[in-house]
């Protein structure tokens, strides 16, 4: 598979090319540049296939050719000590628990994957910096999977505030690969130097960096697979249609559902499911996209503005505008039914949600009331997102059911010092890299 573009579609790129220089040169983001059928290696899957033997599976034919099925089980077998779970609530909803990784975000999964196809496409080559925003836990989800690789360091840009969840045993001070620096600034100041530096091109390539964000196609793109995965788990039991209802925020994971689609998985559709901050759903349906001013929720990770995959989504929509917004439902859901559902899972199913999978849980319920070729048809796939027990105070409060905090996640609390503390300019960041490494 190569990729473009999002502004262009003439200049294509390898998937290699794509991981590790992350910006086209021309503007924009990497999308796929073809459709990849591959149906033939995964339609007929049996039931008990593991999520790491799927994977080893399809991604050398997507990739065709620059992953060999050996590199591929290799990358497979030391991304994915964790697994997706497919839950069968009844007939109508499944769950699909993508929260079993070490910061208990499906987040890891596209992380954990991105790492370990890195180390594979940069065996032989020099060294390769990995350089990347870090906010909450994602910082943890990065440092955890670049641990250890080999010819890679991963470097962390951290905003003003306390670092929480890192362990100090992994930092380059210590013999390890991680370089937690802190800017004096906010989030957005990080993720401007990686871009900066990025497209620095002199710095760029004498330290070789690309980063674990997710303008990464390489992290987005295995996202598609546990999609698959739900399709063979589920495959058997299904009478009718099948849709996935996706916790939206930036819309990463939507999009990665949407790829899944592009390789033939056979779905009727997916609901994003929004809170409050719904904008961006109205553009789905064919309106104009008109950002609105941000509101505070109880599912925090979907509490965004402008989604930083919407360059992808309007690149999607041009290939076939009709065929998307007769598979795409967007659906709102506000704080109070938010916590209904989590109550009404527990009380239905015994099952207990975070406030993310249970905004895309009330969104599938209402999508089934609401659309007559549901009833009685449809088998809907929630995606639970996050831990319940990260969100464990919204829980307790919706459901009246104290979580115990399981250890790796408990950890994630403990703060620690970075290794340098800088302006935000790109001036001091290679300073501050050239003095530890
Ligand atoms: C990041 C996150 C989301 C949103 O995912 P996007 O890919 O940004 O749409 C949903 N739920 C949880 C728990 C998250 O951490």
């Amino acid at each position: 598979m190569q990729f473009r573009s999002t502004q262009s579609n003439k200049a294509l790129v390898s998937f290699k090319d794509a991981v590790l220089r992350c910006l086209p040169q021309e503007g924009g983001l990497y999308v796929p540049a073809s459709v990849m059928d591959l149906r033939q290696f995964f339609l007929y899957m049996d039931v008990d296939t593991g999520y790491p033997e799927l994977v080893s599976t399809v991604a050398p034919p997507l990739l065709q050719g620059e992953l060999n099925p050996f590199s591929a089980s290799r990358v497979a077998e030391s991304a994915f000590a964790f697994e997706p779970e497919i839950l069968q609530l009844d007939e109508r909803f499944s769950l699909l628990t993508l929260y079993n990784g070490p910061t208990g975000v499906f987040k890891d999964f596209g992380i954990a994957f991105l790492a370990a196809v890195m180390e594979e496409l940069l065996k032989n080559n020099r060294r390769g910096m990995v350089l990347s925003a870090a906010r909450g836990d994602t910082g943890v989800s990065i440092a955890h999977a670049f641990y250890q690789r080999q010819n890679m360091v991963s470097c962390l840009l951290y905003p003003s505030g306390p670092i929480r969840g890192l362990d100090p045993r992994t930092f380059v001070s210590n013999g390890g690969n991680i370089i937690p620096i802190q800017i004096r600034g906010t989030f957005d100041d990080c993720q401007r130097l990686v871009i900066e530096a990025i497209k620095d091109q002199p710095f760029a390539e004498r330290y070789s960096i690309s980063t674990a964000n997710a303008l990464n196609p390489g992290r987005l793109l295995p996202q598609a697979f546990y999609y698959l995965y739900a399709f063979i788990k589920l495959k058997q039991q299904l009478k009718g249609d099948l849709l996935f209802s996706v916790p939206c925020g930036n819309f990463g994971n939507f999009i990665a559902g949407l790829y899944a689609w592009k390789f033939g998985m056979p779905v009727r559709g997916f609901i994003a499911a929004m809170n409050a901050n719904n904008a961006f759903g109205d553009f789905l349906t064919g309106a104009a996209f008109k950002p609105k001013p941000l509101i505070s929720t109880i599912s925090p990770e979907l509490d965004v503005s402008v989604p930083s995959n919407y360059e992808r989504f309007l690149s999607f929509y041009e290939e076939a505008p009709a065929v998307m917004r007769n598979m795409v439902f967007p659906e709102a859901i506000d704080d109070r039914l938010t916590r209904e559902a989590m109550d009404k899972v527990w009380k239905q199913y015994g099952v207990l949600l975070d406030p993310h999978g249970a905004v895309a849980f009330a969104a599938a319920e209402r999508m089934m009331a609401s659309h007559d070729w549901c009833d009685g048809n449809a088998h809907i796939v929630v995606l639970a997102t996050g831990h319940p027990a990260r969100e464990a105070e919204s829980v307790a409060k919706a459901t009246g059911q104290l979580l115990a905090i399981p250890p790796r996640l408990a950890v994630l609390r403990k703060k620690s010092d970075p290794i340098a503390l800088i302006k935000p300019h790109l001036d001091a960041l290679e300073g501050a890299i050239a003095s530890c490494i």
